[in-house]
């Protein structure tokens, strides 16, 4: 439950770019791993 995903419902979210971490649980976007429960790293493709 670590996620922001809940704290940010309604505010401005990260767009998923690349050195972003979305979280693959909850599919949150946050610049900062620590923010996401299940980060993984986003890659430019
Ligand atoms: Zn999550």
């Amino acid at each position: 439950m670590g996620c922001l995903q809940g704290k940010n419902k309604n505010k401005n979210k990260n767009k998923p770019k690349a050195g972003r971490f979305r979280c693959t649980k909850c599919g949150a976007v946050a610049k900062k791993k620590k923010h996401l429960c299940k980060p993984k790293t986003i890659r430019k493709d």
